[in-house]
């Protein structure tokens, strides 16, 4: 391990006369010298006889040759391959070689005369975005002329290399402030799990690995006219090239993302990055304070007396106390964003917008939130838009297992891959499926049927239940919401044309115990007979009978309830003295929403129909009815039921490896304690926020009501409507439901980690204040 021990040793310690002699008996130049500052080795000015300036590089004694030579190697080829690029080509000495070797006071060094790059260092604080974007343009310009050069000198092992961290890690003990060594530990456990196991994945290749403002020089016009000091080059991440030239552009200033974006842009100009050194840029760019702060807490012991080590580890604590007070999560995720879609890649929403306006017709439903988002890409609990910017996904039912979850996206490429056809051919997937489903239900629910949507999954149940029951009316919920083929829209008020119910349907108040008849009676499940009874009679009074009670477990679109089990089981007792089947609405509630892997389950009522959808392909269209062979079998005797991508082999592919995923990863107990959490610090909030009225909700369903006020209950529907819409410009997106549109509706995916679930709290209780 060569260099430590250069940064163990002594730097040569050669007068100002020794340089001029060095300069004149082995490069041939008469000159005057001055020294300059160094931390391992000694550099001194040159002013030559013909007004030319040099600088004499004298390496440590303990400098490997190899290294030196791999200095001028890499210097020639940037000249090379990038001539454009103001570097120092070392000159050749008397013995022709650009390496000499001096003996000072018995001790050896090597020497190189490179010349004087003409131009002032410049301060952070005078950068523009120009300035700075064409100083990320040449770092990469440095790393793409650098591409494909090796030597053997670059396996060396160099501190300021990031793959070295683990190295310096054990200097953490010197921090003796107790608040900064803190912050240390967590910047160096974030990197322990994020940034060290990312590194060997990521392109590598010998880099500058210091282009800081210290070794750029600026013309008048502040355009780069000189690139020095190739001491720290190492065959490394060569992403590492950017948060060495970025902590030092960012010195002393609080604009910090601003100066990232600028500067990003410019690399990415020339080398666009991959979306794992996006991931890490963040950690990295900490990961250097780290580096800055342990390898000069080291040295700083070693050489009390250097200042010029001493100077950089204060602006190494402040910019690391700057990430701290953002968050480095959120730091992490604000720097991939940038790197992802940099200044210069950043897409306008406008046009997009006007091409949709023009194609898509006015009926379909208006876009989300106040400034529409263009979403490009997910992953886990988060979305990312054309802009770069990251969303925590805090609404999306769908996407269970967390966004283009690997295994999911893995089966159904394969599949798609393999074979994509219909159910009138034999394959294992759909019946694999239909046995699966059958096995996670109550005995008796024994037949599956497949379709591709909530909306025709429940189609089918009411033809299911006409046909088996001989009646012709459906019950629901006064603000239910269940699809939009013909029949289901009926069986959907919450989008009833101007409210006007259909002859064919019956309502009756959702079990709502925040207010309203069931909140406030003695025996709810008493109420919830009668209410069922009445609307079975005024069935009745049209000369009509019920043929199914449609139930979403949660109550989504009625303001998400959770009611006791004995009041849900009034209503399905009541329905079903009526004659009518009870329909499982479980496109919502199912696939472990609810913390249990149906919703149904809590009313401890097995019901005759239930059906599936959203969830269950994690995005792909897949549903399913599930009942009973006798309900399937009078149906089936009268016609019968072909749907052409119903259970196909990829959409079955995908509903398989969601159970598989569901069932690895334990969601169905995360869901549950995630969502009691998320529930308890939302309850915390409501202590400071009268607006909120109610916190109510299971497993990752949770309804947080806004109301006026707490003694009236009055809904504050406009209040939750702009809330809703500040959280999405804080980053998480959530929904409202309910007739009043004041129910925040928190429906995340499964994989929802503690933390994140935490970001939703306290981002509510930002926008709230
Ligand atoms: N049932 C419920 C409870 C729903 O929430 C929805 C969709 N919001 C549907 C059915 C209809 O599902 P899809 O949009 O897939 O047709």
């Amino acid at each position: 391990m060569t260099t430590p021990s250069v940064l163990d040793a002594e730097p040569p310690n050669l007068t100002a006369a020794d340089a001029e002699e060095v300069a004149r008996t082995m490069f041939g130049l008469t000159a005057t010298a001055q020294p300059l500052v160094s931390e391992r080795d000694q550099n001194f000015r040159l002013a030559d006889d013909g007004g030319k300036d040099w600088v004499l590089k004298v390496s440590n004694a303990a400098e490997e040759r190899g290294t030196v030579e791999m200095e001028v190697a890499a210097v020639e080829r940037i000249a090379a391959r990038d001539p454009g690029l103001p570097v120092p080509l070392a000159r050749a000495s008397l013995s022709s070689d650009p390496i000499a070797e001096v003996v000072v006071a018995g001790t050896s060094h090597l020497v190189r005369l490179i010349p004087w790059m003409a131009g002032r260092t410049a301060e952070p604080a005078e950068l523009d975005e120009e300035t700075i974007g064409e100083i990320g343009a040449v770092v990469a310009r440095v790393g793409r002329a650098l591409r494909g050069f090796f030597h053997p000198a670059a396996g060396r092992v160099i501190l300021w290399d990031q793959q070295r961290l683990p190295l310096l890690f054990r200097h953490a003990g010197l921090v003796e402030d107790p608040e900064r060594r803190d912050l240390l530990d967590r910047v160096i456990a974030r990197l322990e799990a994020r940034v060290l196991p990312a590194l060997p994945g990521l392109r590598a290749q010998v880099i500058h690995n210091d282009i800081t403002l210290d070794n750029l020089m600026l013309d008048g016009t502040g355009h780069v006219s000189g690139i020095i000091d190739f001491g720290d080059m190492a065959h490394t991440a060569l992403v590492l090239d950017l948060p060495a030239t970025l902590q030092s552009l960012v010195r002393g200033r609080t604009d910090v993302f601003a100066v990232a974006d600028a500067f990003v842009a410019g690399y990415a100009s020339v080398t666009p990055l991959e979306s794992a050194e996006a991931e890490v840029l963040g950690d990295l760019l900490a990961g250097r304070m780290a580096q800055t702060i342990l390898i000069s807490a080291f040295r700083t012991r070693q050489y009390p007396d250097n200042a010029y080590i001493h100077g950089w580890a204060e602006p190494a604590w402040e910019l690391l106390e700057q990430l701290d007070e953002i968050g480095f999560d959120e730091a992490a995720w604000r720097m991939a964003a940038i790197a992802r879609a940099p200044l210069a890649h950043r897409v306008p929403t406008e046009p997009l917008l006007d091409r949709r306006r023009r194609v898509l017709g006015s009926a379909l439903e208006s876009l989300s939130y106040r400034h529409p988002l263009h979403l490009v890409r997910g992953q886990g609990a988060w979305m990312e838009a054309a802009d770069g910017r990251r969303y925590l996904d805090a609404y999306n039912n769908v996407p269970v297992v967390g966004h283009a979850h690997p295994r999911v996206v893995a089966a159904v490429a394969r599949q798609a891959a393999t074979l994509n056809t219909n159910t009138r051919y034999l394959h294992e997937h759909v019946v694999e499926l239909a046995e699966r489903l059958v096995a996670a239900m109550p005995d008796g629910l024994d037949t599956v049927m497949f379709v591709n949507s909530g909306s025709e999954a429940n189609d089918l149940a009411w033809r299911l239940a006409t046909s088996f029951t001989g009646a012709d009316a459906g019950i629901v919920t006064d603000w239910g919401y269940h699809g939009v083929t013909a029949a289901i829209a009926d069986f959907s008020p919450s989008e009833w044309p101007h409210g006007e119910q259909p002859a064919g349907v019956e309502t009756y108040p959702a079990p709502d115990t925040y207010r309203g008849r069931y909140a406030d009676a003695d025996d709810p499940a008493s109420v919830a007979r009668e209410e069922i009874i009445a609307a079975v009679a005024r069935l009745a009074e049209r000369g009509r009978r019920p043929a199914a009670l449609f139930l979403d477990s949660t109550f989504t679109a009625d303001g998400i309830f959770v009611p006791e089990p004995d009041v849900v089981a009034g209503l399905i007792g009541g329905a079903r003295d009526a004659g009518a089947l009870y329909v499982a609405d479980e496109v919502q509630s199912g696939h472990g929403r609810t913390g249990e892997m149906w919703g149904f389950a809590r009313w401890g009522v097995t019901p005759d129909v239930v059906t599936l959808g959203k969830p269950m392909g994690n995005g792909h269209p897949v549903a399913a009815v599930l009942t009973r062979a006798e309900i399937a079998d009078r149906f089936g005797s009268r016609t019968t039921f072909f749907s052409t991508f119903g259970g196909n082999p990829v959409a079955c592919a995908a509903a398989l490896a969601v159970l598989d995923v569901l069932e690895d990863e334990r969601l169905f107990a995360k869901a549950a304690a995630v969502g009691d959490e998320l529930r308890s610090k939302l309850r915390d909030l409501a202590v400071h926020h009268p607006s909120i009225g109610d916190v109510r909700g299971r497993g990752l369903m949770t309804g947080v009501e806004l109301v006026r006020d707490r003694a009236t209950r009055e809904p504050a529907g406009d209040v939750a409507a702009r809330v809703k819409d500040e959280m999405a410009e804080h980053g998480v997106l959530i929904g409202a439901s309910g007739r009043h549109g004041n129910v925040l509706k928190i429906r995340p995916p499964l994989c929802i980690t503690h933390d994140e679930a935490a970001l939703i709290a306290s981002t509510l209780a930002e926008v709230l204040d």
